[in-house]
């Protein structure tokens, strides 16, 4: 179990990496135009319209040293000799038909997030292919892969501009009534109506200040006005409160339906739901199956069901009757 949990300070610097790397991910890649570091292809094509299907095929994958991403100081030659950083995904392969949920589960580090972030390109895999809609996405244009994929991660991002602003990210020829409806769906309607200035009432520091749940609500929106085929979540694992938890689990109801979804799992409510559940350590899929195959198996995800999942769904487990079957 010290693999599991680690000493606390080591684990709360790694959960700090992933989700600053998650918070410049959501906002590179749903909210600014931008991907930096990666290049489309003159030739690129665009993919096939409502493209669903994700394969990972025997992909590697390393991050890039600082010695490559900046030689603009002397000292970064002193480090050229640490160009080669450890290896992440150690060749990953799976297939999510469309319209199905993938579930990723595994530590702390194992390689989740690393995963999901190269489906919309926001690095390139070092070997091996990933293909959205049988077409490899380093031949495919950004903008058709932006516009098929849609990001929610645990720490989502809204800029300091009135809410219609913030959601038109998403499309931006998009009516009051659309955004009106995305904002309801996705359980946040009521509240923004009781805003004042409703629509346009200014998010952020010196605006109206939403509680973490209804930020992650407000992204939730945006999804849903961008109504992309392929949704890739990166579950919370801190609570929220109650009220706000289950308003945002009912808002990722919606966004998940009839979509394609790779879904990076903590609740066992999620990863119940799930078509198929891939367990990631150290940086290969270690086990893959249902919920009580695996559990079955007696392996990594018995462990994580027995450590993990169950205490996140019930704070408040009682040791002795855990798992609940
Ligand atoms: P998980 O989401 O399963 O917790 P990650 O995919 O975030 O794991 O991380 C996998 C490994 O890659 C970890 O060893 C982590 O420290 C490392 N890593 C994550 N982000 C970066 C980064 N931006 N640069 C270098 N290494 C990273
Ligand atoms: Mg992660």
């Amino acid at each position: 179990l010290t693999r599991l949990y680690g000493p606390l300070t080591a684990l709360s610097n790694v959960r700090v990496d992933v989700m600053s790397a998650l918070v410049s991910f959501e906002r590179v890649f749903e909210v600014l135009d931008l991907a930096p570091g990666i290049a489309e292809r003159p030739d690129a094509r665009p993919l096939p319209a409502g493209a669903a299907k994700v394969e990972f095929r025997d992909v590697h994958f390393r991050y890039p040293s600082a010695a490559e991403v900046s030689l603009a100081s002397l000292e970064d030659v002193a480090s050229l000799d640490r160009t080669v950083t450890d290896e992440v995904l150690k060749g990953v392969s799976f297939t999510v038909e469309p319209g199905r949920m993938v579930a990723l589960v595994g530590p702390s580090g194992a390689g989740k997030s690393t995963t999901a972030m190269l489906v919309p390109r926001v690095y390139d895999a070092t070997a091996g292919a990933i293909l959205v809609g049988g077409v490899d996405v380093r031949d495919a244009t950004l903008q058709s892969l932006r516009d098929t994929i849609g990001v929610v991660t645990q720490d989502s991002h809204l800029f300091h501009e009135t809410i219609a602003d913030n959601l038109r990210y998403a499309k931006p020829d998009a009516t009051d009534d659309e955004i009106r409806t995305a904002l309801r769906r996705a359980q946040v309607g009521d509240l923004v109506d009781s805003l004042p200035e409703g629509l346009d009432t200014v998010v952020g520091e010196r605006g109206y200040r939403f509680s973490g749940g209804e930020k992650q609500r407000i992204a939730i929106a945006r999804l849903l006005l961008k109504a992309p085929s392929i949704v890739i979540l990166d579950e919370a694992t801190a609570h929220l409160d109650s009220e706000s938890e289950a308003a945002v689990q009912r808002a990722l109801a919606e966004a998940l339906t009839g979509r394609t979804a790779l879904v990076i799992a903590h609740r066992l409510s999620t990863i119940r739901d799930a078509d198929q559940i891939l367990v990631v350590d150290g940086g290969r899929i270690v086990e893959h199956g249902t919920h009580d195959s695996l559990v079955t198996a007696g392996g990594l995800y018995a462990e994580l069901y027995r450590t993990q999942f169950a205490v996140i769904d019930s704070p408040l487990p009682d040791a002795t009757t855990f798992p609940p079957d």
